[in-house]
């Protein structure tokens, strides 16, 4: 497979090959076809695998796509991610290869501005990244933001178990849902029954 297969559009080319990779990785190869069919999936890959492109790169073609019906309407997609760190990487891999597209996300954390973040959702962010905080601040803010929505993909790294089980409980239905783990386990797997429609496995 090489990055012609995905038939991304020219802008999204364009900082792919900015980055200098020569070929998808495996990941990438298999887990960007699924993720762009609107299919669920669960990512089993280790760290460094290339896991973050291969559910951003698609997450932004659905932006893109859902943008042109509703513009300026929002969240579109939802990161739920065990850290702050990896919250921040995924979050600046995104900025880079969504360079070329006005984009607004924000991250929602506990200790920052809650005025700030709800403001930001309010005003239209298409993507939202999250990390440990207290479940019931993301409750409150998509409680927030839900009457507002009229599409939602989300994309979840694995994060704390409840949280991911919270947040899922509060977005529409019809979302896609994407989770990540760099191991599987019996746990992943009773929470990929409860809140994904019959996902596509992808082990690395
Ligand atoms: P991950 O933490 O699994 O998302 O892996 C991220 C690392 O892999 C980063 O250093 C990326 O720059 C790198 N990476 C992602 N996709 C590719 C690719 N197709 N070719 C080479 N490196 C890549």
């Amino acid at each position: 497979t090489s990055f012609a297969h995905f038939n991304f559009d020219e802008q999204l080319m364009h900082q792919i090959r900015k980055s200098e990779y020569t070929q998808p990785t495996p990941i990438q190869c298999q887990g960007v076809p699924i993720a762009l069919s609107g299919r669920d999936m669960i990512g089993i890959a280790k760290t460094g695998s290339g896991k973050t492109a291969a559910f951003i790169w698609p997450m932004l073609v659905h932006i893109m796509d859902q943008k042109e019906l509703e513009p300026g309407e929002g969240p579109i997609a939802v990161i739920v991610c065990p850290t702050r760190e990896l919250c921040q990487q995924i979050h600046a891999e995104c900025k880079r290869f969504g360079k070329a597209y006005s984009l607004r996300s924000v991250a929602v954390y506990g200790g920052g501005s809650m005025w700030e973040q709800a403001k930001a959702l309010q005003d239209g962010a298409e993507i939202v990244f999250t990390a440990r905080v207290l479940i019931e601040y993301v409750v409150l803010l998509f409680f927030l933001i839900y009457s507002m929505l009229k599409s939602f993909f989300v994309f979840f790294l694995f994060a704390l178990e409840y949280q991911v089980r919270s947040i899922a409980s509060h977005v529409r239905p019809d979302r896609q849902t994407l989770l990540f783990s760099a191991t599987f386990r019996k746990k992943i797997e009773r929470l990929a029954r409860d809140i994904l429609v019959d996902p596509i496995r992808v082990v690395q």
